[in-house]
């Protein structure tokens, strides 16, 4: 592809910034514009995400072909953390998985799915212990680590992208608004392309939001439970972000009471000390998501549309993005075509023309 002498980004949730961040690098001489409806976005799914890099722990909703994208994405997180010297809490210590002694079986089934590598271990008591001292080992006795995994402060991740970028221009536009002005448009406008994508569904995802000066967390800790299966993600401050249901709605981005009697339950149960957490936030987000909730790139014409990150973006975007640049710059990487086949197949309907 020759090289475009001006990009358009419509989106910045991670997505959107994240492909405009990777373009700047791999095309320098190249004009990039970012659009969206709000000027510093509240309102998207990326606002209202955990921010867990978890390529293992997501493998009972991810395929194992992504396991490899999905690890790349970590180190590409570090190389922006430190490119941009702001520390948005990107960290590699792993993450916790864990579940009471009557779910064992939980966990059996679990590894059962893992590849069988040094990248993850069975762990007991003391070593549960000396990895997370708040959490009481007699209460949880049995835990899987899975040592090639990450987290970040998504918000601060962003905003770090935002003050890099050049401003966000505030607009509620199609492709179509703009596209005679840019030689490439770039849309990333999650679940604001449904009318684009035809079978982009959302599925809400609610949080809660918590101060407990009583706990510690080094990392993400997953608790396995056949009812309410929760995941805590730390933050700096004694901050907690707890998550998340998976409910097939897009209707509307408040919480309800029952999923936030669920949620404050199963938390409870994982430290006494929850019970006098402060909330400090209660919200839920809407995920975009494809018939095999995986992402896709595809192309129609001057548009390339980067969605459906569904449970991912923040683990997927990086590497979707470098996908991207290549793509437009006339190289190619192994992993684009797990993202563009997606989009080949199936998802974007007779419109596309993909590879035009
Ligand atoms: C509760 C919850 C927890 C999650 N936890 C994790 C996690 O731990 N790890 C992980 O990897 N992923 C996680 N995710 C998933 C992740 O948040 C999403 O996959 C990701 O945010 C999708 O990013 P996006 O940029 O495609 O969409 P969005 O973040 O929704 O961004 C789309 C942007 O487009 C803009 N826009 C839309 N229409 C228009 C228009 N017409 N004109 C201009 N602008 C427009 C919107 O304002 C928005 O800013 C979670 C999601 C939720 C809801």
């Amino acid at each position: 592809m020759k090289q475009p002498q001006s990009i358009a980004v419509l989106g910045a949730g991670v997505m959107g910034l994240m492909a405009a961040y990777t373009l700047r690098t791999y095309l320098p001489a190249t004009e990039i514009t970012i659009f969206d409806r709000d000027a510093t976005p509240q309102n998207n799914a990326s606002n209202k995400a955990g921010g867990m890099l978890a390529p293992y722990a997501e493998l009972d909703h991810m395929p194992q072909d992504y396991l490899g994208a999905a690890s790349d994405s970590l180190k590409l997180w570090g190389d922006i953390q430190k490119a941009l010297k702001t520390d948005f809490e990107f960290r590699e210590n792993g993450s916790l998985i864990i579940a009471h002694a009557e779910d064992k079986h939980l966990l059996s089934r679990f590894s059962g799915i893992l590849p069988k590598n040094d990248q993850w271990s069975a762990i007991q008591g003391e070593a549960i212990r000396t990895l997370e001292p708040s959490l009481d080992a007699d209460i949880f006795s049995n835990g899987l680590h899975l040592k090639a995994e990450g987290h970040l402060h998504p918000r601060k991740a962003m905003e770090a992208l935002r003050n890099f970028l050049p401003p966000i221009i505030q607009k509620h536009i199609v492709p179509e608004d703009i596209v005679q002005d840019f030689n490439l448009v770039i849309d990333c406008r999650g679940m604001g392309a449904c009318d684009y994508i035809d079978d982009l569904r959302g599925v809400k995802g609610e949080i809660l939001i918590v101060h407990n000066p009583e706990f510690h967390l080094n990392r993400p800790l997953r608790l396995m439970h056949p009812r309410y299966p929760l995941y805590i993600v730390p933050r700096e401050g004694n901050i907690f972000m707890i998550g998340a249901t998976i409910i097939e709605s897009a209707e509307s981005e408040s919480i309800s009471i029952r999923s936030a009697m669920e949620l404050q339950s199963a938390l409870y149960s994982i430290h006494r000390s929850f019970g006098d957490s402060k909330i400090l936030e209660m919200t839920a987000g809407i995920r975009p998501a494809l018939p095999k909730n995986m992402p896709i790139i595809s192309m129609e014409g001057q548009v390339i549309r980067c969605n459906g990150l569904f449970r991912h973006g923040f683990l997927l975007a990086p590497v979707m993005a470098e996908s991207l640049a290549c793509y437009i710059q006339g190289t190619h990487t192994p992993h684009f075509d797990l993202f563009a086949k997606e989009g080949r197949d199936e998802h974007i309907s007779q419109r596309t023309a993909f590879g035009t």
